[in-house]
């Protein structure tokens, strides 16, 4: 199977380059933010405080499943049987996220679903930690970023345009804060796989970054 990982911070455009260039190249695309945001929903809804590793990780030892579906060609999450694959998308879940993807308990526990969707599908996978863990031999590796201004001013647009609340200030504090905590846990940092090729996309609009990003995968699969 061919697998592609593209790693990267909060709101480098990941998803969106990574979804298109999926479909042009005819292979899945899989989230893996979903995942963790879908085990920071079941942790905010069992009202577990989110600064324990202890209490987030009895979570998962629970009564707990989560599932990853396609329908219609699109990743749909599944925790217990419901959908919730919009309900992942709010600030408060993108802290949850953040919060249990630093408990080692709970980076086990979505790394055996990760590998087996990588070993069954010709894929690209985004995330943090895919190309230095979850797929150390990916055919091609890709480190997405851009500037911190530049990937809040993108993300606080999604989520004017999706009818949310929120001010550029805590949206761009909220990324500086996320990185901070990606790049500085103990386990599975974000960081920049050795072999990983760099894309920057603070001075390219989307077009030209879903172009970079399929010549890139192209030239070097
Ligand atoms: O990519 P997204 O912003 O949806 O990810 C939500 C959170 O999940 C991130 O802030 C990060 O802490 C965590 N995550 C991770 N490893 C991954 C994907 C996401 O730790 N492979």
């Amino acid at each position: 199977m061919i697998n592609i990982a593209i790693d990267g911070p909060a709101g480098a455009g990941k998803s969106t380059i990574s979804k298109k260039a999926a479909a042009e190249l005819g292979y899945i695309y899989i989230d893996t933010g979903a995942l963790y945001r879908t085990v920071g929903l079941a942790v905010t809804r069992k009202g577990a405080d989110l600064s324990s590793p202890e209490e987030i990780a009895s979570v998962l030892t629970g009564d707990i499943s989560v599932e990853l579906k396609f329908i219609d060609g699109e990743q749909r999450m599944f925790l217990n049987g419901e959908d919730v694959s919009n309900k992942i998308r709010t600030p408060e879940a993108s802290l949850a996220a953040s919060k249990v993807s630093a408990v080692p308990a709970v980076r086990t526990y979505l790394f055996d679903l990760q590998k087996k969707m990588a070993k069954e599908n010709n894929c690209i996978m985004d995330g943090r930690d895919i190309g230095t863990v979850v797929l150390p031999d990916a055919q091609v590796k890709i480190f997405l970023t851009a500037s911190p201004q530049a990937r809040a001013k993108r993300r606080y647009k999604e989520l004017i345009e999706k009818g949310m609340e929120v001010k550029y200030e805590d949206v761009l504090s909220d990324m500086i804060k996320r990185d901070y905590d990606d790049s500085h846990r103990a386990i599975a940092p974000l960081k920049k796989a050795d072999d990983a090729i760099l894309c920057d996309t603070s001075d390219i609009d989307l077009e030209q970054s879903i172009e970079l990003i399929i010549r890139t995968i192209r030239e070097n699969i």
